[in-house]
Parts: structure tokens; sequence; C-alpha cells
């Protein structure tokens, strides 16, 4: 038997280092320490539900583990050979116990490519990554695969950045691979500043080795020999294990001078971010890595041809790595075969707000809303009503009913009005007032400005008065034309991304819920 203990963030925040104490405890009691393996691993995703411990190779999803249970739990399903009721998941619908996690809604509709190692193995032991097929892309890209060959893998595949531009991989790929430079650059961005959002935290703290592995692949196709990951001080948990992958893929020969025997020769470093959302843009992010301020800079260039220290420089998000070992092993065709023909593959989403299910999920490209926020979220929470869905983070667009309908994929959602984003999926509900939704993220990118350019640092600012004018009762009917003329002038008038999508809650919620912009008008409230 393997004991499966999530070691996330999450589930350690709700004891669950207690809990692998426990369990070894309980083995020990009843003899069973050398026969039993109790594993750290990554998270599951069911957060909502966490602590949680799976029971492998059983496939038991025990939810809401104490270390109190552990006892009982060793007691009854590894010494009796019986399921321990009390803590298996029950279906909301039927209020039956659900034995096996495979029958588990929340994980129905999933397919896990990204996330595909966490939860279920150690991140913090290579072997197990090894074991999964780890390192064996790059193997086959340094042995049998010209870097050319391997770029076209990754463009037909049709593989698009998860950051959430959704520009075609590969062409990026291409393109640093073409510029002229001395040295190039891999970079990996781990500045995941969406609130409530933890794709990339996620898969750094539960599968370190792949997005290493990735940048190898990377920097053999582009002819980099450095590589930095870019990651925020404020994930203590992922940093540690990634130093703790980037060592031991050194001892295995890995990383470093001529890696695999195969004359080629990388390495990668750790530069830790501040919390600056902005610097998430990926000219900041540049500039903050070189020690100047986190602002971004007008493109062209783009860092593909003069980035970090002017030098080429590929720049892809932590979900992207990840995509890309399996990709090489089982091919374009076979990413292909998942998601939309204009979005092949999944996409990892932190399902938050007035779901049942709160938690980590990833699904293929072409999945509607409905499907994720009723089948794997599990609706809504006590019963009420749906009214709307941020995607996109704080610069995506609120989405409505009439929209749950729709495929999921990049060009959907702009068309819908909202956008991809990094994967940040908040659920409002019939108490939600649409009004003060478009303020509290208004807020946060006021906030995180980084005042370069006027209109998005003092245009966000008037039109967070504005909204505070409407919410307190203050507002007129002419203030409804004013913001959307105002919010139009910030988004054509922008340097970057931040302050060119800042405005799309405001847009988007007046144009689903103008009624109640004019009812905090006509009403006074
Ligand atoms: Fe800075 Fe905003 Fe201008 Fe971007 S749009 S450069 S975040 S002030």
């Amino acid at each position: 038997y393997h004991l499966l203990v999530c070691a996330g963030t999450g589930c350690r925040a709700s004891q669950s280092e207690a809990i692998v104490q426990a369990l070894h405890e309980a083995l020990e009691h009843h003899g069973l320490l050398s026969h039993v393996q109790v594993v750290r691993t990554g998270c599951f995703g069911f957060c909502e539900q966490g602590p949680v411990v799976k029971v492998m190779p059983d496939n038991t999803f025990y939810v809401q583990v104490s270390p109190l249970d552990a006892e009982e739990l060793v007691a009854e399903h590894l010494v009796k050979g019986r399921r321990l009721r009390r803590l298996l998941y029950a279906d909301p619908l039927t209020g039956h116990a659900i034995g096996d996690a495979s029958d588990m809604a929340f994980y129905k509709k999933q397919i896990r490519v990204a996330l595909r190692n966490c939860g279920f193995i150690n991140p913090e032991n290579i072997n197990e990554y090894i074991a999964r097929d780890g390192y064996a892309a790059l193997a086959r890209v340094l042995g049998e695969l010209t870097p050319e060959d391997t770029i076209a893998i990754i463009k037909e595949s049709g593989l698009r950045g998860r950051g959430g531009g959704g520009f075609p991989t590969g062409l990026k790929w291409e393109l640093t691979r073409k510029a002229a430079g001395t040295q190039k650059f891999v970079v990996c961005n781990a500045d995941e500043g969406d609130p409530g959002a933890f794709m990339d935290r996620s898969i750094l703290e539960g599968d370190p080795h792949s997005v290493i592995e990735a940048m190898a692949i990377n920097a053999y196709c582009t002819g980099a020999s450095a590589g930095l990951v870019y990651i925020r001080a404020e994930y203590p948990l992922a940093i540690k294990r990634l130093r703790h992958a980037l060592e031991q893929a050194r001892e295995y020969g890995l990383l470093g001078e001529n890696i695999l025997n195969a004359g080629f020769n990388f390495d990668i470093s750790i530069r830790y971010g501040a919390g600056a959302f902005v610097c998430g843009e990926e000219t900041a992010l540049i500039h903050s890595m070189e020690g100047g301020r986190g602002e971004p800079t007008v493109k062209p260039p783009f860092p593909s041809e003069s980035g970090y220290q002017g030098m080429p420089t590929n720049v892809n998000n932590v979900e992207t790595y990840a995509n890309i070992p399996i990709i090489v092993l089982k091919g374009a065709q076979w990413f292909r075969g998942i998601g939309t023909p204009s979005s092949p593959g999944t996409k990892v989403f932190a399902l938050a707000g007035k779901v049942n299910n709160v938690g980590l999920i990833e699904v293929p490209m072409g999945i509607t809303l409905r499907e994720v926020i009723f089948d794997i979220g599990g609706g809504i929470k006590d019963g009420k009503k749906f009214k709307a869905v941020q995607t996109g983070g704080p610069s995506g667009g609120c989405l409505t009913e009439k929209h749950l309908d729709v495929p999921i994929d990049y060009d959907n959602l702009l068309a819908a009005g909202s956008m991809m984003g990094s994967g940040g999926m908040i659920v409002m509900d019939e108490d939600d007032c649409m009004v003060a939704v478009a303020k509290f993220y208004l807020e946060f990118t006021v906030e995180e400005s980084c005042g370069k350019c006027a209109p998005c640092r003092i245009g966000n600012k008037r039109l967070h008065e504005m909204l505070e004018k409407i919410t307190s009762g203050h507002g007129v009917p002419e203030d409804l034309n004013r913001l959307r003329s105002l919010a139009q002038v910030i988004k054509d008038t922008s340097l970057c991304g931040l302050g060119q999508t800042s405005p799309n809650p405001v847009l988007s919620t007046l144009a689903h819920f103008e009624h109640e912009y004019q009812a905090h008008v006509n009403e006074g409230r």
C-alpha cells in the first residue's frame, strides 16, 4: 500500500504534516511500517475537502482527514481491508459515500496533463518523477531530435501560452532560436499574481521536475545556456521544492555540464519577485530580474529578440512548460486530440467563489462553463442561484447565465467579453452586487498599476472614484456613460496588458448588469 497525503500549501495549512506523523505512528503500532509507504504529494486539487489522503492501489479518497483519524484509518483499511466510510466523500446529490476516486464527479470530466504528477508522486524524490517517464523527453530530444525537429513538434501541437496571452509556444521558441545573440536565456514566469489563483504554485510544489525538464528542452532548442525562474517570494514551499529539485537534477547529470553526455550545457537559477502583479508582464519581469524597477516597456523589441541583459530570451509560464515533456513523448497529434482546433490541450483553473467544490481543476479546452461550475464544481453553495463567473483574473470579464454553454477556449472567451488569463475563475451568486464586484477588481488594479503611464495610473483611479460614488448612492445617470467612455480610453491607450485589460470588469458588468448600476443611481443606495 501507498498512503498519499496531500502536502500542498492548502492541506499543509490544515495539518497534513501532522497527519503524516500520525499515520507513521499508527503503522508502527500495527507493525506495518516496513510494508506501507506514506508519501507526501503535491495538490490533489480538491482543496474544499482537504486535508486529503488517498490509499493506493485501491484509489480510495479520504477527505477532511485529521491526525486523530490516522489510527482508525490504518486499522480499518489496511488491517481489516474495508474502507472507512465516515471519511469517504459523500455525493452531495445522493448522500452516498463514494469509495473510488474515479467515481467522483469532481474528477470525472477532468483530464490531467500539466497536473499529471501532482497528487501522485513525491515531488522531493526525483526517482518518482523518473519512474513516470520523467526526463525521458529530454533524453529523446538530446539523443534523437534536432532543435528544429523539436520546435516543429511543439508548433504542430498547437500549444498556446498558458500565462494568459495564448501566443503560440512553438513560434515563440522558433523566434528565439532564430534571433542573433552571443548568449540566450530561458525564463520561467512563476510570478502568479491573480487573486485566488494557484495553478503555477501547485505545479511547482507538486511536480517541479516537469518545469526543469521543459526548460532544458527549450534551451536545447533555442541555444540558451542559462535558465532563470522568476518566482514570487510569497511561495516558500514552491521555492523550497524547486531548489531541492534543481539540486537533485544536477546530481543526476540532468543539469550542468555535458547533460546526459550529449555535450549540452545548461543550468537554472532562481530570481525572487516581491509581489508586484505587473511583474507577470514579461518585459517588467525581465527588468525586475535585472535589478531595475518592475515596469513594462513598449514592445517591440520582444524578449525573444532582446530580453534579459539585451539578449534573446524565451519567456513561458509554469503551466506552459509543464505541458512540454509529455507533448515531446506522446506527440503533437496526441495533444491535438484534446481540446479544440484553435486551442488544443487542457487548461488548469483555480475554481473559487460561491461554488461547492472549490479547488484546482484541469479540463480539456472546449468544456463549457456549465460543466465546470455545475458538474465539477458541484453547483452553487447553499442552493443559491448562479449569477456570474469572472474568468481571466482581476482584469478578465464577468460572464453570465447566457454564456454557460460557451465552450471554453481562448477565442470564445474573448468573443464573450472576457479572457482566458492565467486561469482564475471566481463564481458569483444571486446575492452578489456586480457593481461592488467591479469595484473590488478595480481596487486591485489601482493598487497594482506600476504608474508608468497616465491612462492606467490616473484613469483607473478616476474609474474607481466613479464606482465609489455610485455604490455610495451619489451617482447620477450620466455616470454610466462616463464610465464606459473612460474605460474605453484606458483600454486603448495604456502601455501594457495590465492597463489595457483593467477596465474589463467594469465594461463586462455594464454590458450584462447595467440594471444594477441603474438601481444604485435611481435608488440612491
Ligand atoms: Fe504600468 Fe499600468 Fe502603464 Fe502597464 S498600463 S505600464 S501597469 S501604468
